[in-house]
């Protein structure tokens, strides 16, 4: 490649083989070219990289692009290379003779790209480096990590700052999929990018159909959805830890599905060949933590599946965006439950870091919480989300099937006035199997009796089954009007219910859907034990707790 002048339109065609330009990208590459800032906020699978290679080849120099995948830069080099572009990287992973080969190319002019690390690049020795190098451009991929209230901050990010004093006649070109109005704002100050042009592109990634079921039995109900579904098809299934990742892919394995584990506790060499696997074969199910796919270009994934909740609405719309690049139907599907809530939470109470990034995890967390709540369009309230108004959208499980809203007033009454009465005639605190247990006045025979003479609230719920309890309970923590405290996730009712109690707020709630594998085959209300099969290993704690006061209450009162 040389670095003589050629338009951007020869280069997209000469070097990576497509014949025309996509959405902004044109528009975006001659506005760098003539030396402008840029922030572009464009979906996963938009076509981010080419708006800063193509300016990186036409102008003259080396295009300098800070990116925080260091595991995925050989990737990105290597595909280069296969293209003829002179690409290169500089990171802690070369032994020190090839990153001197590096800067001699560099300083020679004979690299079109090179692919820096944030650490590496606001090392001073590395910005003198580059004060002697001649450059087309600085690229920040993935610029949301410089946000520190997002969802990926990266320290190191805070650091490029320097590059507009240090280099304000390089065009720097910040580039992002991640695009709440907050994010925006916070990496354009922070990399003094007032003066940049911004580019915003649609979020509507209108072949994929949002689906989220209440989940029951994760496991079944995936196993159900792959079968009817995605027989066949390739696509990620995301879980939190990772020992339930391991489980998942054995259990799809055991079904006959083809299905890989990934997460950071596998070595690299392991993760590398399933990531190959994932690549290059068809079919092949990925079961991973969210360790796995960022920067990951598989054009046909057809579904991401999520067994449990993400934290964010942001880290949700990128963890499905993976699905369905090529632009055919794909389904973005997840199960989620009472449990996700009470864990989320928990982890979020729990965590180091200041008070002030706990309030914008929790909401974060809440916002998360209100699309899977919603009555309304999936999609309509994810581009809401980024700031982009649109109609319902038709393709989404709420709009395909209407959930039944019902006025559910009453029952929250019941709940709250059941916690603050346990609280006060008991002096205990529950957590949310067991309120349930109350609100229906199931209880171990043997100690019943005490128990039902002494609470108030006994049994005041019994009109409504286990499972529609336990969305009231999930709902109304997704509303703030309770909050789950503790290592047990106990129950506690918040300054926000207040209206409530008294009367003056009515409460709307999203009829339990039933559907999905679990519902039809779950044999409900059938015992003590089925009930706490079905709660998180804290409440199933709590759960033998309260058996076992409920028991030495019935010794002291003599109860045979
Ligand atoms: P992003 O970084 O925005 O997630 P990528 O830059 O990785 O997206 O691009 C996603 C895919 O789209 C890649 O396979 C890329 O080659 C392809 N692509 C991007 N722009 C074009 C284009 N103008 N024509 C054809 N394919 C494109
Ligand atoms: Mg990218
Ligand atoms: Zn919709």
């Amino acid at each position: 490649m040389t670095s003589s002048p050629t338009s951007p339109v020869a280069v997209l065609d000469s070097v990576f083989g497509y014949d025309s330009f996509r959405g902004d990208q044109a528009e975006i590459i001659d506005h760098v070219v003539s030396g402008g800032d840029a922030v572009v906020l464009m979906p996963t699978g938009g076509g981010k990289s080419l708006c800063y290679q193509v300016p990186s080849l036409v102008r003259p120099g080396t295009g300098v692009v800070v990116s925080p995948l260091i595991a995925l830069m050989q990737d990105q080099v290597d595909a280069l290379a296969a293209l003829g572009v002179r690409a290169a990287f500089l990171n802690s992973t070369l032994d020190s003779r090839t990153s001197a080969a590096v800067e001699a190319d560099l300083l020679a002019g004979r690299l079109d790209l090179l692919y820096l690390a944030p650490e590496r690049l606001v090392q001073e020795r590395t910005l003198r480096l580059l004060d002697r190098a001649r450059l087309a451009l600085f690229a920040i991929d993935e610029a949301h990590c410089v946000s520190q209230w997002g969802h990926d901050f990266r320290t190191d990010y805070l650091g490029l700052s320097v590059l507009h004093e240090r280099f304000p006649t390089v065009p720097r070109i910040a580039l992002t999929a991640t695009a709440t109005r907050a994010t925006h704002e916070e990496l354009t100050s922070r990399l003094r990018m007032e003066g940049a042009r911004h580019f915003v592109a649609s979020f509507d990634r209108p072949n994929i159909r949002y689906r989220i079921v209440e989940k029951q039995q994760p496991r079944a109900q995936l196993l159900q959805f792959l079968r009817t579904e995605h027989p066949g098809d390739a696509g990620i299934v995301y879980c939190l830890s990772r020992r339930s990742v391991d489980q998942t892919a054995e259990a799809l394995r055991a079904a006959g599905i083809d299905a890989l584990a990934y997460h950071a506790g596998l070595t690299e060499q392991e993760r590398a060949e399933r990531q190959a696997r994932f690549l290059r074969e068809d079919g092949v199910v990925m079961v991973a933590t969210i360790a796995f796919g960022m920067g990951i270009d598989k054009p046909d994934v057809r579904f991401v599946a999520h067994l449990d909740l993400p934290k964010s609405v942001e880290g949700y719309y990128q963890e499905t965006g993976r699905a369905g690049r090529d632009g055919l139907p794909a389904t973005a599907w997840m199960a989620y439950g009472l449990s996700d809530v009470v864990q989320l939470r928990r982890m979020i109470d729990q965590s180091e870091g200041s008070e002030a990034h706990k309030r914008s995890q929790r909401s974060h967390l809440d916002a998360m919480l209100a699309l899977c709540e919603t009555l309304g369009c999936r999609r309509q309230q994810i581009l809401r989300y980024f700031g982009q108004d649109s109609p319902p959208c038709g393709n989404c499980d709420t709009c395909l099937e209407p959930p039944a809203g019902w006025d559910a007033t009453v029952p929250v009454q019941k709940l709250l006035s059941a916690i603050i009465r346990l609280d006060r005639e008991r002096g205990q605190r529950f957590g949310a199997g067991q309120i349930v247990d109350v609100l229906r006045g199931k209880d171990n025979p043997r100690s019943a009796q005490a128990d039902h003479a002494a609470l108030s609230v006994w049994g005041i719920g019994a009109d409504l089954d286990e499972q529609a309890w336990r969305a009231v309970i999930r709902q109304v923590l997704a509303r703030d009007l309770i909050a789950a405290v503790g290592d047990y996730g106990t129950l506690v009712v918040t300054e926000k219910a207040g209206p409530v109690l008294r009367g003056e707020e009515r409460i709307e709630l999203r009829k339990p859907s039933g559907t999905g594998a679990g519902a039809r085959s779950r044999a409900r209300g059938s015992g003590e034990r089925t009930a706490a099969a079905a709660l998180s290993g804290a409440e199933a704690e709590l759960f033998e707790r309260l058996r076992a006061w409920r028991a030495r209450q019935a010794k002291e009162q003599g109860v045979p």
